[in-house]
């Protein structure tokens, strides 16, 4: 029997962020978490950088990072996986932009899109966020060919 062709690859480019906690550790943890989702590999990582906490809810500042990874999973099936790392690093408030100590947000595929209600790939905000813009133009420029 014919092994299964290979699924397409795609470039996923997620965002990390943590404000409660041992914020660093939190980071490390989910880069390590993120090497190690099925079906993918990490293939560049933007700096971490601390930005003001978004929205009204009064909350300490954020560290970000964005990793580029190609992946064979589709958005629906990185979600999961994405859902499954917040878990695992304690996440248990839910309140949409409260404090958390992980939230793991995929920003965009190259070449994928999502328009179901809880999955929206792009990002409904991948545009607007400054420091996703910059960290997405680093991780491209890291990525482009010479
Ligand atoms: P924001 O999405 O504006 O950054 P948030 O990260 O605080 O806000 P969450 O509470 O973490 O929001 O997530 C709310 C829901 O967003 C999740 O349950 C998930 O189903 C949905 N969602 C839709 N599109 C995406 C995406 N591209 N990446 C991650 N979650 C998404
Ligand atoms: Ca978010
Ligand atoms: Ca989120």
């Amino acid at each position: 029997m014919a092994n299964a062709p290979d699924r397409t690859r795609d470039i996923a480019y997620v965002a990390l962020g943590s404000n409660l906690g041992d914020r660093d550790a939190h980071l490390a943890a989910a880069r390590q978490a993120l090497a190690a989702i099925p079906r993918s590999r990490v293939i560049a990582e933007s700096m971490v950088e601390e930005t003001a906490p978004l929205g009204a809810v009064p909350q300490g500042p954020y560290l970000n990072q964005m990793i580029a990874m190609e992946t064979e999973l589709s958005p629906r099936e990185l979600l999961t996986e994405l859902q499954r790392i917040e878990r695992a690093a304690g996440r248990t408030r839910d309140v949409r932009w409260g404090p958390r100590t992980l939230d793991l947000d995929i920003v965009r595929y190259e070449h994928q899109i999502a328009t179901d209600a809880d999955l929206q790939v792009p990002h409904p905000a991948a545009e607007e966020r400054d420091f996703w813009r910059r960290e997405l133009a680093e991780l491209r420029s890291r990525l482009a060919p010479s």
